[in-house]
């Protein structure tokens, strides 16, 4: 879908275009050598988004498949040059913007994909890994899963964190428990993320978060990325009107400096419904994991803008949900 040919207001064409638009998180098929889906990147540039952060691992792959993965995603961004920029510092971002190309950085579900080796934080940055969160659902040595027996954050947790923000890596508190999280909010002095995680207030799920933990990650500086997965934002329906409700509520409890986009969108279905099956422990069926989980496209981030602007939302707050806000959190954590 074309923006113009989108049915958008004139002034939702206008904002789309001038804004910088900014996924936090979106998920190629995590297969070193895979090259199939990358041209579906295009429907990143088609939606108006100027900067996405790919996934290339989490908890339950091993750290050598995410060097590979990311092998693989930086060989064919270097292959296809004219459409796609690696993202290293903030001036590359700008560069993408007006290139009119899209800006690729990664990110990192987990610190088992650090072997326990503290300096593979540095190397992870060096290869264009812009954030990583601590515990995918499950405890592992750094800290607690939310959907485990969170055993909170570890010393080797601590010292990961330590690493991180020596190198400029953003640190993210999604798919983490909530002793881990209060504990990382304690330990750490800068804007921490919620890549990807939506407002329990709106639908209780163990992957959403309470309203309390909202305001103290905007304490922080930090920014909330709304997710557009269904079974977190409720009744399986993945809308623009459901992923707005959970804006929506952010804003209303932490401002709009502190909202923005991860929708988390993976485009191989059939590799999400392979983990899914594979790994019962991780995605619990009664926790609403099954097939057919539903997931909004990028396609629909310019109608997220339209719905905003419907409800009243002013031009400069909706570029700050849409992208301006990472954009601040990069600026200040980044090095
Ligand atoms: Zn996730």
């Amino acid at each position: 879908m074309k923006i113009e040919s989108s049915g958008l207001s004139r002034r939702a064409i206008r904002l789309v275009k001038e804004s910088l638009l900014w996924d936090n998180h979106g998920c190629m098929p995590l297969r070193g050598n895979d090259t199939s889906f990358l041209p579906e990147l295009k429907q990143y540039r088609e939606a108006g988004v100027d900067v996405v952060s790919l996934n290339v691992g989490f908890d339950s792959l091993s750290w050598d498949n995410t060097l590979l993965v990311l092998a693989n995603y930086r060989h064919w961004i270097k292959q296809h040059a004219e459409d796609y920029l690696l993202v290293d510092t903030i001036a590359d971002i700008d560069r993408a913007r007006q290139s009119g190309r899209l800006g690729i950085v990664f990110d990192i579900e987990g610190a088992c994909a650090l072997n326990k080796q503290l300096s593979m934080i540095e190397q992870y940055y060096d290869l264009g890994v812009r954030w990583m969160l601590m515990a995918y659902n499950r405890n592992n040595e750094a800290g607690g899963g939310c959907q485990d027996n969170d055993q909170g954050l570890t010393d080797y947790g601590k010292d990961v964190l330590d690493e991180m923000i020596r190198v400029g890596m953003v640190i993210c508190c999604s798919h983490t428990g909530l002793s881990t999280v209060m504990q990382i909010m304690e330990h750490v002095n800068q804007p921490i993320i919620f890549s990807h995680s939506n407002a329990a207030a709106v639908w209780q799920h163990k992957r959403n978060i309470h309203d309390d933990v909202v305001r103290v990650c905007a304490e922080t500086g930090g920014v909330i990325g709304i997710n557009g997965i269904g079974i977190f934002l409720g009744n399986n329906e993945a809308s623009v009107e459901n992923v707005v409700r959970h804006i929506d509520h952010v804003v209303q409890l932490a401002g709009p400096e502190h909202v923005g986009i991860g929708l988390d969108y993976v485009f191989d279905q059939q590799e999400v419904e392979d983990f899914v099956k594979d790994n019962p422990q991780i995605f619990p069926p009664e926790d609403g994991y099954a097939d057919g989980i539903a997931m909004l496209a990028p396609e629909a981030l310019p109608l997220i803008v339209q719905s905003l602007l419907n409800r009243g939302y002013k031009d400069e707050d909706v570029k700050k949900i849409m992208g301006g806000n990472h954009f601040r959190v990069a600026r200040q954590v980044w090095k």
